[in-house]
């Protein structure tokens, strides 16, 4: 089921054979109809992650990401609308000519085609595939079968399959219970797969007859039904699934033997996961204001990023979400050591957004502000220094008289909701003397973003005479990139978004910058 922590395990698995010194990558398939995770809602479905290349992608995107440190594109998120798409565009031009075109294998082959691809062009030595949703779901059952077919094509020692399971503890009886895993066991190998490996969650570690019980039902070796228990962060679980021996036992299915290699960055990458868990000292309390805060995921990259710099300067980082559409008394910001505005879209929310930024000013609180938040950083800034009382994006009011944040011509006859906003990895100049040239020590970024609207260049002078600076922009001085006021102890907007370049070991400037600032006292 959702929400078990089929990411954290793919990437674990990533991670320990890239620490094997393998090539390796993973997919996410995503079995709803949406094309992209681009127009769902990040309360419902978590945070949208945005790659370089554009793709508005799954959350589990920026997992793989995060543990293997390496960029991942967006045709490794495959979803049922892509699949079916191709197909259909495919019969319509008379590829199929004569043939009824079917789930299988029409369907099949496409998603077979899209994962071999991946695998073929990255020249990969292993691909991991994480396929979305529970066994038994009727929407995933195109992707299974594809699945299934493949360890056929490819033989035994080609494709292996770890299901992750539950094995959930009830207090009456104090033991743990092994019939959801029997069961969803069972239903996978209705469909012709047989798991290799179970990946077992439980809130405790996995007792020994319970291993054996599952093993005996399930015709998984017992040093194979792996104990997935809570841990106090996701960084340790490679470290727990390599304790039991998955390395030895993966090499060893895919006819590998002795590949697992001590290299030197296994030390790397225990240092990275020692402090991602153990900075537990001091900590730092930052404020998150928006309007997708009920769901922790809904901004998970930027929970992550503010923990990486956090880390790095060995103090945990304590995150309180304050919906930005209930916050009356300001005063409760002043508790914070710093102030975090993430992106976000749409009226609702929004006033409270445009005070918080401007309580954070006159408060001289540091305030790091993301794309939404750096947008109505500069409507607080007019509204409150300039004098523009009606200051305001057309984004939340289309009438206003000062429209500080406005659309570009070549947005405004957009009719489509999906794929049209600006997206993906564009080359961001910083100019000279700024802060922002201190933070990133260059001139030169290159940055992911997913926005529609921009700073109004009319106003930029006005804005400069009254110490507002805008001091990196893009696309030839089109659009505006970054503020900061330098007067303030720290306060930084960027239209980007930081968080999806931040990484355990390497956290993101911009943050590392904001958390230093909010750890001044
Ligand atoms: N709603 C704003 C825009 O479309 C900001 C988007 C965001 O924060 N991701 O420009």
């Amino acid at each position: 089921m959702s929400g078990l922590g089929k990411g954290v395990t793919t990437s674990s698995i990533a991670k320990l054979l890239q620490l094997s010194d393998q090539k390796v990558s993973c997919i996410k398939i995503d079995p709803y109809l949406n094309y992209d995770a681009g127009t769902m809602n990040p309360v419902a479905h978590g945070e949208v992650f945005v790659t370089e290349d554009g793709g508005e992608c799954d959350m589990d995107i920026g997992n793989y990401e995060r543990f293997l440190n390496q960029n991942i594109s967006k045709n490794h998120n495959i979803t049922t609308a892509q699949v079916y798409s191709a197909v259909i565009d495919a019969e319509r031009k008379g590829e199929y000519l004569g043939a009824c075109v079917q789930i299988i294998p029409h369907i099949t082959d496409e998603i077979k085609n899209r994962i071999r691809k991946v695998a073929e062009d990255e020249k990969l030595d292993f691909l991991i595939v994480e396929c979305g949703g529970t066994v038994g779901d009727i929407e995933s059952l195109p992707f299974l079968e594809a699945l299934r077919q493949m360890k056929v094509e490819e033989g035994p020692q080609g494709v292996i399959f770890v299901h992750v399971t539950l094995a959930p503890s009830l207090d009456v009886v104090g033991e743990q219970k092994t019939k959801p895993t029997q069961h969803s066991v069972q239903e996978l190998r209705r469909i012709g797969i047989q798991a290799d490996f179970l990946a077992v969650r439980c809130t405790m570690p996995l007792e020994e007859k319970t291993k054996q019980k599952i093993a005996m039902f399930t015709n998984v070796t017992p040093r194979d039904v792996l104990s997935c228990h809570d841990a106090k962060s996701i960084f340790e679980v490679p470290q727990i699934l390599y304790d039991q021996g998955i390395l030895d036992s993966i090499f060893t299915k895919f006819g590998k033997v002795g590949l697992v290699n001590a290299s030197a960055n296994w030390d790397k990458w225990n240092k990275i996961a020692h402090d991602m868990v153990n900075s537990d000292h001091d900590k730092i309390k930052i404020a998150m204001v928006g309007k997708y805060v009920t769901l922790a995921d809904s901004y998970v990259s930027v929970n992550h990023a503010l923990k990486h710099a956090g880390a790095k300067i060995g103090k945990s980082i304590d995150i309180d979400w304050i919906d930005s559409e209930s916050i009356t008394d300001y005063n409760q910001l002043g508790n914070y050591d710093g102030i975090l505005v993430p992106g976000g879209f749409g009226t609702r929310g929004s006033e409270g957004i445009i005070q918080t930024a401007n309580y954070a000013r006159e408060k001289n609180i540091p305030y790091l502000g993301i794309c939404f938040g750096f947008q109505l950083a500069a409507i607080a800034f007019g509204r409150n220094v300039m004098n523009l009382g009606d200051a305001n994006s057309t984004e939340i009011d289309a009438k206003t008289k000062n429209p500080i944040v406005d659309l570009l011509p070549e947005q405004k006859d957009v009719s489509d909701m999906g794929g049209s906003l600006r997206l993906g990895a564009n080359e961001v100049i910083i100019k000279s003397n700024s802060i922002a040239e201190k933070i990133y020590q260059t001139n030169k970024i290159n940055k992911r973003h997913r926005h529609r609207y921009e700073i109004n260049k009319n106003y930029i002078s006005e804005f400069e005479k009254n110490g507002l600076l805008f001091t990196a922009d893009s696309d030839n001085g089109k659009r505006m990139e970054m503020l900061e006021i330098p007067s303030h102890k720290f306060y930084l907007g960027v239209q980007f978004h930081p968080e999806f370049n931040s990484r355990p070991g390497f956290p993101e400037e911009s943050f590392s910058a904001f958390i230093k600032a909010s750890a001044e006292k």
